[in-house]
């Protein structure tokens, strides 16, 4: 018959395994839950272990429960320390040699535990193992475990140390308890029933208890402190990882905290106090930096931003910005962000660089445009020029002369038209080379313009002859005007090198004055062009034969 006590063991793996089932099926499963709940689920074999042990009176059977509640034991010990190297951030150390060795141990004591040599390990008692006597390779066992307990205590202690942050703190604490506790109901097992001075009744359940108990602090430390909690973890890796560095204040200036991105602007630990001036110094501040430093300090309710060149990173631009933060309209702390905005200047410097080079291209080729169009101007004045003489040539004149002519037909101007020819102008060239006739064309043309009016036209017509066009002209000015001509081109003596008098010629110009048109004149300006050349050109010919040096009038 199982006794009363002997349930306590049952009843504590029961709600060990309410409790794994209420964790599993209340938390979202990530996969340090997944190696809590393995953890957690090894807790409850020992209890289950001390319970089907009285179940049986099979003493081998009785040895293999406590042969295998002892290997999970240590097991447990094992992931105990590897739990506690997790959750305090120590998994550093465990490289891959290390990781094996932690191993060796639990082997052994499987080992100890299988073979129990001479019965060292455990002995029975009554002819059972519900009651039992411990040799000294017990104690080893016993010494591992706790060895692997303190180790875990170790590396809480050391991460309590260093830790600032309270979200890491906490849960450490809480798990301490649950090693501390654990440690202590074995101990007490160890000592009431174990080593007995007197024979005292045993008194069963008590690492059972013990470990009921560091579950449940385990248990409050996922529940209340999220230890596991993904969002918890996945905010504070979002904070790690942006690129604005953060420092969260709380209303005494201490850092509560920060993120990896602001180690470097200032390297600040949590719980240091921050102080403006480190950064900023009012000595040899700008006004821009008294105002915010002013507006920090003395109005630390308004968001405030600035951004400055930062000398203790290679003159970068940072802009800090500042918020309060508010609970229930009472300021609890406040947020600076530290952005670097170095990248945004060089690009406006680049940007405002190449507008420069921009604005030099454009000032050159304004310079090449106008280049261009004086170029142009030459061009257009060479298109319509005579390039020895430089007065206009027989192209330009028949184009304007077109356009004149019809216009003068229209509101019935007067004008008057000269063909000249200089007078045996061959034997000019003849005696004194084409270079001296060339001179001689072009002194002539000279000594013509000086006798025309702005509005008069001189052309080229073809080799030594010469148009003159005379616009809003009657005879009477044109007769004038011709006389002018014809003296000018006498009187103008061209001076030839090696020559011993200067050279004078003489024109002939045949002279065609319009004042009376046609009711219907042919509208193509051409004919008419045609036809007015054709009389002009019969007055010079007239000229001519008539003994040149003359003008020979017709009159339209
Ligand atoms: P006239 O007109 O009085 O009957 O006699 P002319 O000697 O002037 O006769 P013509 O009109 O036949 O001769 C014109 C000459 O003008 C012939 C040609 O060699 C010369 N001539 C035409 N163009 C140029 C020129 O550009 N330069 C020079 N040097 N001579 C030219
Ligand atoms: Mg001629
Ligand atoms: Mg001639």
């Amino acid at each position: 018959m199982l006794g009363p006590m002997v349930w306590i063991d049952l009843i504590v793996f029961f709600l060990l395994f309410a409790l794994f089932i209420y964790v599993f099926a209340s938390v979202t499963i990530t996969n340090l839950h997944k190696v809590y709940l393995a953890f957690h689920f090894s807790m409850m074999l020992w209890p289950f272990c001390q319970f089907v042990i009285k179940t049986t009176d099979n003493a081998q059977l009785q040895l293999f429960y406590v042969q295998f509640a002892f290997i999970n034991m240590t097991l447990l010990a094992v992931g105990w320390l590897l739990f506690t190297l997790f959750l305090t951030g120590h998994s550093k150390f465990l490289t891959r040699k290390i990781s094996l060795m932690i191993y060796v141990p639990v082997i052994l004591v499987t080992l100890v535990a299988i073979f129990n040599p001479k019965s060292m390990f455990v002995q029975p008692v009554d002819g059972g193992y519900v009651q039992r006597a411990y040799g000294p390779l017990f104690w080893c066992i016993a010494s591992i475990f706790i060895g692997y307990l303190i180790v875990s205590l170790y590396f809480m202690y050391l991460a309590l140390k260093s830790e600032k942050s309270s979200r890491i703190k906490k849960p450490v604490i809480q798990m301490r308890k649950g090693i501390l506790v654990m440690t202590a109901f074995i101990f007490l097992d160890i000592f009431l029933n174990v080593v007995p001075p007197l024979p005292l009744p045993v008194i069963p359940g008590l690492t059972s208890l013990g470990i009921l108990l560091s579950a449940c602090f385990f248990v409050i430390a996922i529940r209340r402190y999220k230890v596991f909690d993904i969002v918890t973890i996945a905010h504070q890796d979002i904070i790690d990882t942006l690129i604005l560095g953060i420092l969260v204040l709380d209303d005494n200036e201490t850092v509560v905290e920060t993120n990896q991105s602001m180690s470097p602007y200032i390297n600040l630990q949590l719980g240091d106090r921050f102080e403006i001036g480190t950064i900023l110094t009012q000595e040899d501040a700008d006004s821009e930096v008294r105002l915010f430093l002013q507006s920090y300090r003395e109005r630390p309710r308004e968001r405030a931003e600035i951004e400055v060149k930062f000398n203790i990173i290679d003159h970068r631009h940072i802009k800090i910005h500042v918020a309060p933060i508010m609970v229930s309209n009472i300021m609890v702390g406040r947020i600076l962000t530290f952005q670097d905005t170095s990248e945004l200047h060089r690009l406006i410097d680049e940007t405002n660089f190449q507008n420069e080079i921009l604005q030099v291209r454009n000032q050159s080729l304004i310079g090449i445009q106008h280049e261009l169009f004086q170029t142009n101007q030459k061009l257009e004045q060479m298109a319509i020029t005579d390039s020895l003489t430089g007065c206009y040539n027989r192209h330009y004149l028949t184009q304007r002369l077109e356009h004149e002519v019809m216009m003068n037909m229209k509101y019935q101007l007067p004008f008057a038209l000269f063909l000249l020819d200089i007078d045996f102008f061959k034997s000019v060239n003849d005696n004194y080379g084409h270079l001296v006739g060339d001179d001689v064309l072009c002194n002539t043309v000279e000594a013509i313009n000086q006798t025309l009016r702005k509005s008069d036209i001189l052309a080229r017509y073809g080799g030594e002859e010469f148009i003159i066009y005379l616009p809003n002209t009657d005879q009477a000015q044109a007769n004038i005007i011709a006389e002018r001509v014809k003296f000018a081109v006498e009187s103008n003596k061209v001076t030839i090198k090696n020559v011993a008098f200067p050279l004078s010629i003489t024109v002939s110009m045949g002279f065609l004055s319009i004042h009376e048109f046609l009711k219907e004149p042919s509208n193509n300006p051409k004919t008419i062009l045609n036809e007015l050349f054709e009389s002009v050109d019969k007055a010079l010919y007239q000229a001519k034969s008539e003994g040149r040096n003359r003008i020979v009038s017709i009159v339209g």
